[in-house]
């Protein structure tokens, strides 16, 4: 396997580096995270250069690009200490293409270049986490109308962004048959009620209640009772993503410290010439590389179509938890100042919900031990 980025890709690369470095964008991100706003304006800032339809084929005017140079896009955002966690919904353009009516792709595909929030998956209920099979959110056919009842938790974006599409069961059915719906937000009967997160502070999360809400036929998304093999192929490129945010600000973390380790005397030397301090830079290295090459290597595998959901599980779950213990570990180094408002902080907290969203850890290795013993039968 190759590792080198074609001069194309460099040239990618090098535009997001020149745009991260255009201005103190650090300021930006700690404003919207103390306000809990989405940063709108450094999203924008990304789509000019391309970055939100870069995965969309060129015939839809995007840029072609694959999960290789998405990785080290953001792995160069990550490093910089952008969150990129807010840009999730991006490769959304690509799934609406897939699985969405004309009407459906129009209006989404209406946020190009905007940075704007545009829509989100609303999978998760309060008596459906983990076991999403269990969820009880309906939807009833009357009168040549839809009409969707239920509750969801935890839905990421939901406060801002104007569409949902929401998985929900068939009222009329015995058996189980799951559908996904395009929500339009500011429909009557849609209740919001924000959540206080511990991190990922500059993109929203909250229950929704659906309460009758008035839905056409042509609001389906995808085809009915698809829904949840719609959402398993979505899973392990979220799965993905979140792993890449997660080693990307461990990078940034790391080289903050060195950069600190460095240059901080105590007892009349640097604390990087103190053997403690130096066994610290060994382990996070290992797992920085580690990290970067598993990453790569899945990317590679997902360009080539041999991915499989036991890779994207592997990523998501090693990458949160080594990530979570190289920041931890950039904090010890930074001593007082890690702690007391600098940019390590706001990524441990951060990545500390990555443990559980998009799936906790327990689900990957369960994803993961399932995905190793099928390759023996
Ligand atoms: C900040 C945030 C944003 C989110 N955004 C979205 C979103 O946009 N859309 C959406 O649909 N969902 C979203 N989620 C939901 C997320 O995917 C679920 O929270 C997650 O799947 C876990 O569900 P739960 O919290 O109900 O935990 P539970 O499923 O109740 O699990 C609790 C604990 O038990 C463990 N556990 C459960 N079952 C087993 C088992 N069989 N074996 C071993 N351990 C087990 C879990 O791993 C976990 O540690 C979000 C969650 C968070 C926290």
């Amino acid at each position: 396997m190759d590792f080198r980025l074609t001069d194309e890709q460099e040239l990618f690369v090098a535009g997001v580096r020149d745009l991260m470095e255009s201005e103190n964008w650090e300021q930006y991100f700690v404003e919207c995270d103390n306000n809990h706003e989405y940063p709108e304006r450094w999203v924008k800032a990304l789509a000019e250069l391309g970055v939100d339809t870069m995965l969309l084929p060129e015939e839809h005017d995007g840029m072609g690009m694959d999960m290789v140079t998405l990785t080290a896009i953001w792995e160069e955002l990550g490093r910089h200490g952008a969150p990129t966690y807010v840009l999730y919904q991006l490769p959304g353009f690509n799934t609406i293409l897939r699985h969405g009516t004309q009407e459906q792709i129009d209006t989404i595909f209406a946020f190009r270049g905007t940075g704007k929030q545009m829509w989100n998956s609303a999978i998760t209920e309060p008596s459906a986490g983990s076991d999403v099979g269990s969820l009880k959110t309906n939807y009833t056919r009357k009168d040549g109308k839809v009409y969707l009842n239920g509750q969801k938790c935890f839905i990421t974006s939901s406060l801002h962004a104007p569409y949902l599409v929401v998985m929900a069961r068939d009222s009329a059915s015995e058996k189980p048959i799951f559908t996904e719906w395009f929500v339009d937000m500011s429909k009557e009967g849609v209740k919001l009620n924000p959540l206080d997160k511990l991190g990922l502070r500059m993109d929203s999360c909250c229950e929704i209640v659906f309460d009758n809400v008035e839905l056409e036929e042509k609001d389906m998304f995808g085809t009915e009772g698809n829904g949840f093999n719609r959402v398993k192929a979505e899973f392990d490129d979220e799965r993905f993503l979140v792993a890449c945010t997660n080693y990307g600000v461990a990078l940034c973390a790391y080289e903050d410290a060195a950069k600190y380790a460095n240059q901080r005397v105590q007892f009349g030397e640097t604390i990087g010439r103190t053997q403690l301090i130096q066994e610290k830079f060994a382990h996070m290295a290992i797992k920085l590389n580690s990290m970067k090459n598993m990453l790569f290597e899945t990317a590679w595998k997902t360009d080539q179509g041999t991915a499989t959901s036991g890779d994207s599980a592997m990523c998501k779950y090693f990458c949160a938890n080594a990530s979570f213990e190289v920041i931890d570990t950039s904090m010890q180094v930074l001593g007082g100042i890690g702690v007391t408002g600098h940019r390590v902080a706001r990524f441990w907290r951060d990545l500390r919900i990555d443990r559980l969203s998009g799936g906790s850890d327990e689900m990957q290795i369960l994803t993961l031990g399932r995905a190793e013993l099928k390759k023996y039968r």
